[in-house]
């Protein structure tokens, strides 16, 4: 009996062991062959038994070592299977998933991910010449802003912030130096776009459009020569303003469905007959549109006449359109959440242009997709993600000063756990959307276009900052609330939602994109088994199948043996980096476990949902949550690395990963009570959870010390709001509620004083006498001291100060203060 079971147990033992290295098929065989005899010896096989057992086992040997055969027994049947269930990706899908690389979220999908690799790579620094920008021009650009000014007198940026921006290049950080432009690495160009978004939100959009994906990015990947030299130096200057113009009514998330057409035909222009293309459109939403120069428009283009060549649907087509060609109508304007950045719709009627504004020539007629698709990725890395990170320190830094100056039931409000508990999730939030930012910027300044990372990136940062500026909101109370020049969060709360909605709305994005093209794209093998299905043919589609099946059956089966391991281990055997932080350690054997679980787990669901999968939206996007949880651990503990292992920043680091370890675990077992095969679901859970769900939330002694960092003036709060702006002086109101700041915990010890000697019966407060005054005339405090306290209160008093206004908020004074110039439309009307 004993035998028995020890013979049981070292089967199970083998079969892990080589599962959970992934072996390949030939040691597989070695195995069961050494098994076998093994078992033949010490139970004494007879003859027959022997040949009977060995002679299955080599038949079964031969079929899974020799490729001829495995593929004629096994991988040609399923890959014929394979051709009959797989639907046919239209051209638009393949542009899709075909964009952009992939790069840590490869490693993610793997279940093994490589952390001395990933510590390994240098952290991102920026030039002395970035640097120089960000202390200059950026400082100055922030110092010019007022943001009430522009976003309740004008409506706009003033002009001579308009004309700043395009002097100094902001316009063109992306387009390099030999077109005139400043040529920005993507980290650079992130910095600036965080620091203009802790300032204003308008001069952020108004610098971050151009800079992303539109006729710069898309001129610069596919422009002609021609193209390139006349507009990139006048884009890099200023002297167009660009936008970009795809969404129309009745084609929002589902852009490729554009409605506005093109007809190639022949026509007047310049008063020469050319060939070009008739195009009628109507877009709504375009950033910068109305007072754009040059519009980079996205239509489909048809050539009825054949004029071009045998297609008749050209497909989606990009071109570049002045916008004082006659019959192109710009200028009315949307009003996004009074975030005022300009924005609006855009039409033309059978406006006849030259087949040379295609971007990149005739040749690219009907390729714009790609285009798009192409370039989405750099630009969707930064743009959002960074000033969602903006927003974030910004908050972060304000919302903390002002919890400590607030003072209610004779407390700072920030030390009242309540609000404690908000301002720790936003400190360690913010941690880690830097983080998260820096990582990103990085991969692409390695050359990467990270197509499902920037879908995380975008997704996640706009979410957390949701959950920040609703936090700070609460914080702050009525001062939050009632908008004016004081009030530093209402502004950033109305436009939080614009930020969810652009560059892929987000329920799409998180629903979507970011399993959908990870599945495909960061899945080792699947890419390979769908194009041997479906773009390739004879004997090396059969070759190519063959191997990406088989090992795709083992990256399975490790995953699964992995999980397990892990789950049983309490993750002891999970990889952790080489070059690592023994503090640490833990957290990349947790995230090994669940990369593991995440692989198996996208596995089965495959196999189990097929191209249902798709359409199953609740689970997709919950494996889509446990992918991006497992890519911001990396980015948090990769950034604690790069910042040398800062030990004040633990608490953060702490909270926050737990928080993401406890939200993919939250995430798996959604999906696993909610998966369609339910002996399926009961398999996988045990698999992945054996000893039951470990991953518990943040702790609360880590949120206080993650609030602390806030509530202190220090280097670890300078560090986790460092690239902001920050205005000089006490007349700014985000300036004076650093001075008040700096100022209550100064006056800390004489407040103190002054609290003791009421308690005690040495003064009693008067009505209509301040404290220290009283506390003077009790000689409780000096006369210095009473300077200092006073100064706090002042400060004190202007910081919780909100505005009120007249009857008409105003507008007769700023209409009469602006005078002549030129009122956008919204101002004139109201
Ligand atoms: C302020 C602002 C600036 C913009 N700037 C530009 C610009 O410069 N150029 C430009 O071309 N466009 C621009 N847009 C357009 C923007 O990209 C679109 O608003 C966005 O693509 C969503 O389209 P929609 O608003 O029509 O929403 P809809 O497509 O109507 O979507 C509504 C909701 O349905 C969800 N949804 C849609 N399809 C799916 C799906 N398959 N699965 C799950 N959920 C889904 C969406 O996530 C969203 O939550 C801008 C929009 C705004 C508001």
């Amino acid at each position: 009996m004993l035998a028995i079971a020890s013979f049981i147990v070292a089967a199970i033992a083998i079969f892990l062991l080589l599962a959970f290295f992934q072996s390949p098929l030939q040691l597989w065989s070695v195995g069961a062959g050494a098994y076998l005899v093994t078992l033949s010896i010490a139970y004494q096989w007879s003859a027959t038994t022997n040949a009977v057992v060995f002679g299955i086992f080599a038949v079964l040997a031969a079929i899974l070592n020799v490729g001829v055969l495995r593929r004629a027994v096994i991988s040609n049947r399923v890959l014929a299977i394979f051709r009959r269930i797989l639907p046919d990706m239209t051209q638009t899908e393949k542009d899709a998933i075909d964009a952009g690389t992939v790069w840590w979220d490869a490693d993610l999908f793997s279940g093994k991910p490589d952390w001395t690799k990933l510590l390994a790579i240098p952290a991102p620094r920026l030039s002395a010449e970035e640097q120089a920008f960000l202390d200059g021009p950026c400082e100055e650009v922030c110092a010019m802003a007022n943001d009430w000014e522009i976003t309740h007198e004008r409506y706009d940026l003033p002009p001579k912030l308009w004309q700043y921006v395009k002097d100094k290049g902001f316009l063109g950080m992306i387009i390099p130096k030999k077109y005139g432009g400043l040529g920005f690495s993507a980290l650079a160009h992130s910095a600036v776009v965080m620091k203009l978004s802790t300032r204003s939100n308008a001069l952020a959009v108004t610098v971050m459009v151009p800079n992303s994906l539109g006729p710069g990015e898309l001129l610069l990947h596919y422009g002609t020569e021609e193209q390139k030299n006349h507009y990139l130096p006048r884009l890099a200057k200023g002297q167009e303003v660009p936008c970009f113009a795809l969404t129309s009514p009745e084609a929002g998330s589902d852009a490729a469905s554009i409605p506005d057409f093109g007809v190639v035909c022949k026509g007047t222009f310049q008063g020469k007959e050319v060939l070009g293309m008739r195009v009628t459109w109507d877009k709504r939403y375009i950033t910068l549109g109305p007072v754009a120069t040059l519009l980079g428009l996205a239509f489909r283009l048809y050539d009825p006449e054949h004029l071009l060549g045998d297609k008749e649907d050209l497909g989606i087509t990009c071109a570049l359109v002045p916008t004082n060609h006659p019959g192109v109508n710009i200028g009315r304007r949307h009003l996004p959440l009074n975030a005022v950045f300009q924005n609006g719709p855009n039409s033309g009627k059978e406006v006849f242009m030259p087949l040379d504004w295609i971007i990149g020539g005739r040749e690219y007629a009907g390729k714009g997709w790609m285009m798009l698709m192409g370039c989405l990725a750099a630009g969707r890395s930064i743009s959002l993600p960074t000033s969602s990170v903006g927003g974030a320190k910004a908050l972060a830094r304000l919302t903390g000063a002002y919890s400590r100056v607030r003072v209610q039931f004779k407390t700072p409000i920030g030390k009242l756990e309540g609000v404690e508990e908000a301002l720790g999730r936003i400190a360690a939030n913010t941690y880690m959307m830097d983080a998260c930012r820096i990582m990103t910027a990085g991969a692409v300044d390695l050359g990467e276009k990270p197509a499902v990372i920037s879908a995380i990136a975008k997704y996640h940062m706009t979410e957390r900052a949701r959950h920040i500026v609703n936090d700070a909101m609460d914080i702050h109370g009525g001062k939050g609330i009632c908008l004016g020049p004081n009030n530093w969060v209402g502004r950033g709360y109305q436009v939080l939602p614009v930020g969810i909605t652009v560059e892929g709305a987000n329920i799409l994005t998180r629903t979507l994109i970011i399993f959908g093209q990870g599945a495909i794209r960061c899945h080792p093998y699947v890419l390979r088994e769908m194009r041997a299905a479906k773009e390739m043919q004879g004997a090396a589609a059969e070759i190519e199948f063959d191997d990406a099946f088989t090992s795709h059956i083992g990256h399975t089966l490790s995953n699964g043996v992995r999980a397990f391991i892990h789950g049983i281990t309490s993750s002891r055997l999970g990889q952790t980096p080489r070059n690592g932080a023994p503090e640490t350690r833990h957290y990349y054997r947790f995230t090994s476990r669940l990369a593991a679980a995440f692989a198996f787990l996208a596995d089965v669901s495959m196999l189990a949902m097929g191209g249902a999968l798709k359409r199953k939206e609740k689970i997709s996007g919950r494996l889509g949550d446990v992918l991006s949880m497992l890519y911001l651990v990396s980015a948090t503990l990769k950034h604690y690395e790069d910042q040398g292992r800062q030990k004040e920043d633990l608490p953060m680091i702490r909270w926050v990963v737990r928080d993401l370890l406890y939200h993919a675990q939250e995430a798996i077992d959604g999906i696993l009570s909610n998966f369609p095969v339910k002996s399926v679901a009961t398999l996988l859970r045990w698999t992945i959870f054996p000893l039951g769900m470990s991953f518990r939330p943040p702790l609360d002694a880590r949120n206080r010390e993650s609030a602390k960092v806030l509530l202190e003036p220090g280097a670890t709060r300078d560090r986790l709001t460092a690239g902001m702006y920050l205005p000089k002086g006490e007349t700014d109101p985000t300036a004076a509620v650093e001075a008040a700041f700096v100022a209550t915990i100064a006056c800390e010890p004489i407040d103190e004083k002054l609290r003791k000697a009421v308690k005690k019966g040495k003064m009693v407060p008067q009505p209509g006498v301040d404290l220290g005054s009283l506390g003077l005339k009790h000689q409780i405090i000096s006369a210095d001291e009473l300077a200092q306290w006073q100064k706090k209160e002042a400060l004190r008093k202007s910081v919780i100060k909100v505005d009120d206004f007249p009857q008409d908020f105003g507008r007769a004074e700023i209409l009469q203060k602006l005078g002549d110039e030129k009122l956008p439309h919204a101002v004139k009307v109201a």
